[in-house]
């Protein structure tokens, strides 16, 4: 929450040197504001998890946070999955009638809920209730990420790090979209792309398909050695990180995210997909 308080001043402050921010940054600042505003209702209770129950799941590679543990309030997440649309309405162009439908229905958000939750293609449930997926997910995502991170938060420091390194997030099973090198020894760690949380991962292969065979794992720094698109030639996609032993100023890794798009752009360019988005084409 603190790191989410901190964007929202860094934010400001750079409006305040440029004038106006560019649209990207708006787009996200306002679906921030809706979650830190949230969050502060949101109990950050611990679901309940013992010790060794922790190191049982963790040793068989089993998420910590259940989908029955994240115990969401609907009528608050029903608030939020609104002022998601009103906010993708009035900084995008995509079309948000279909969304609002549902959006008046907290069974049927529920129901859409779990499904992206657990990891199943939303494509089906999305398709029969015609709206688009892609802005399904990104609303979803929105009214779920404070609930998801008031948990994460209070989980994280359960996991034992040494132990996990798995492809995906030891809290919500999510996969990375972002990565980070730490100061102390450029170990590489991954960042959750639902709740945030950080996990400790091979500096070599691919998050995404496990390949780590030298030959199709490669990276491309910038120039001054701060930033890194990883891609796997494997199932062809990138991951984008920051190597922090070469800054001294603060880094807020979710801002990062965004501050990064042209890295995603090259990625693209370059016929890469972003690893966490989307079926993984063996799966389509
Ligand atoms: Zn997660
Ligand atoms: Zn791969």
């Amino acid at each position: 929450m603190e790191v989410d308080s901190r964007v929202l001043e860094k934010l400001g402050d750079r409006q305040e040197k440029e004038g106006s921010l560019p649209e990207i940054l708006e787009f996200y600042r306002a679906l921030l504001r809706i979650q830190v505003e949230a969050r502060a209702a949101i109990s950050t209770a611990q679901p309940g998890l013992t010790k060794t129950k922790v190191s049982v799941q963790i040793r068989k590679g089993i998420p910590l946070l259940k989908w029955d543990a994240l115990s969401a309030d609907w009528p608050t997440f029903q608030n939020l999955f609104q002022a998601a649309i009103a906010a993708i309405d009035e900084h995008t162009t995509s079309e948000c009638e279909s969304l609002r439908k549902v959006a008046a229905d907290t069974a049927l958000l529920e129901e859409a809920t779990r499904i992206w939750y657990e990891g199943s293609s939303l494509s089906p449930w999305a398709g029969s209730h015609g709206i688009d997926e892609e802005l399904l997910a990104a609303a979803i995502h929105c009214a779920i990420k404070p609930f998801l991170t008031s948990k994460a938060e209070s989980l994280i420091g359960l996991v034992p790090q040494k132990q996990w390194r798995r492809e995906y997030c030891p809290i919500c099973g999510g996969k990375p979209d972002f990565a980070y090198l730490d100061k102390e020894r450029g170990s590489r760690w991954l960042v959750c792309s639902r709740c945030d949380s950080e996990w400790l991962f091979q500096r070599l292969g691919c998050p995404y398909c496990g390949n780590n065979d030298p030959e199709a794992q490669a990276y491309f720094a910038s120039e001054d050695d701060l930033y890194r698109l990883y891609t796997c030639q494997s199932c062809k996609t990138y991951l984008k990180a920051i190597d922090l032993r070469h800054t001294e100023s603060e880094v807020l890794l979710p801002l990062e995210r965004v501050l990064t798009v042209d890295m995603d752009r090259q990625g693209q360019e370059q016929g890469y997909r972003g690893g966490w988005a989307g079926t993984a084409p063996d799966e389509q």
